[in-house]
């Protein structure tokens, strides 16, 4: 698929979660951050960056927050071209799609988990992204704002940068939608259209959208950070007796685009050996990522590790 095509796509996939009728709660709430996320899209942030140019970049690490973000916005770019050409004397039919690729930065850094590299770089594909890799320093560690530096020296065009960040991550409960970066950062404008997504609505979309999700998570991840500061989260651990039961069987079994021969279990990207080698060294047993719907434990993974 061209971009064109996975834009359509993805505007098809949203559309299709929105038309779900008499469902659970957690669907009618996600179809509501939906609404509200695409209305920041629309109405508040094309208006004065046009996605068909180079204006807005978005920040990808391959994380189940901006991949659902990812998809919400190539569907959201592929309206915009709609309308764009809604008022046209020619049919859509004669309008070429403007983008070919959609530019993506990713702060790849020292201790990246590996599934995580391959993920970002398959999903490059499968998105059409054309992705900005920092370069990795092994003698001097890169903050994120120097990082992002190099990036804009290279895209001087960059006005806004799209950021899957959520209220209920850390620091994150007074940012807004549209905001300039702190005075310690390159100048550029954050787009943060996902805000107020809660843990539950991002597993309700993610697993009704059928698309790969990074294998990480499927290890009992619930959010992933460094491979020093990163382990399974322990409220998902298969022994405990307040373990959580899954929110989603609806999501799973009606995936969008899912066929009847299509395997049952939900679409996880391949852990990469390295990864493995890290995580079988203890006998614990962990339920996958998506059991987890409690916000207030997506980050209790996040330790040290001895
Ligand atoms: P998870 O919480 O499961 O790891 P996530 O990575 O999408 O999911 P966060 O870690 O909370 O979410 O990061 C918030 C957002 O910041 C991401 O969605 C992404 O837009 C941006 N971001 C974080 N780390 C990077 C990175 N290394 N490179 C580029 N963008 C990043």
């Amino acid at each position: 698929m061209d971009l064109g095509q996975v834009s359509e796509y993805c505007y098809n996939l949203t559309n299709s979660y929105l038309e779900i009728k008499n469902q659970t709660q957690v669907i009618a709430d996600t179809q509501d951050a939906i609404r509200l996320t695409k209305r920041y899209f629309l109405q508040d942030i094309f208006p004065r960056w046009s996605p068909l140019s180079c204006e807005i970049s978005f920040s990808y690490n391959g994380g189940k927050d901006c991949q659902v973000l990812l998809l919400l916005y190539l569907g959201c770019i592929w309206e915009f071209f709609l309308n764009s050409v809604q008022d046209s004397q020619y049919d859509r039919q004669y309008h070429q799609y403007p983008l070919r690729s959609l530019p993506t930065v990713f702060i790849d850094q020292e201790e990246t988990f590996a599934t995580m590299e391959d993920f970002v770089a398959s999903t490059s594909e499968r998105y059409c992204l054309s992705l900005y890799e920092s370069v990795r320093d092994e003698g001097k560690k890169l903050s994120m704002p120097e990082a992002f530096d190099q990036y804009l020296k290279l895209h001087s065009d960059t006005k806004a940068i799209v950021i899957g960040i959520r209220y209920t991550d850390p620091y994150a409960a007074d940012l807004k939608t549209i905001q300039p970066t702190d005075d310690d950062w390159p100048d550029f404008l954050r787009l943060q259209p996902l805000l107020h997504w809660k843990l539950s609505n991002i597993w309700s979309f993610l697993l009704f959208s059928n698309e790969p999700i990074c294998g990480i998570y499927g290890m009992g991840f619930t959010s992933i950070g460094s491979i020093k500061n990163t382990l399974p989260n322990p409220h998902l651990n298969v022994d405990r007796k307040d373990k959580p039961s899954l929110l989603f069987q609806w999501e799973i079994a009606h995936a969008f685009g899912k066929t009847d021969d299509q395997d049952p279990e939900v679409n996880v990207s391949q852990v990469n050996h390295k990864d493995l080698a890290l995580l079988n060294n203890s006998n614990e047993k962990y339920l996958p990522g998506w059991y987890l719907t409690d916000d207030s434990l997506e980050r209790a993974g996040r330790v040290k590790r001895c």
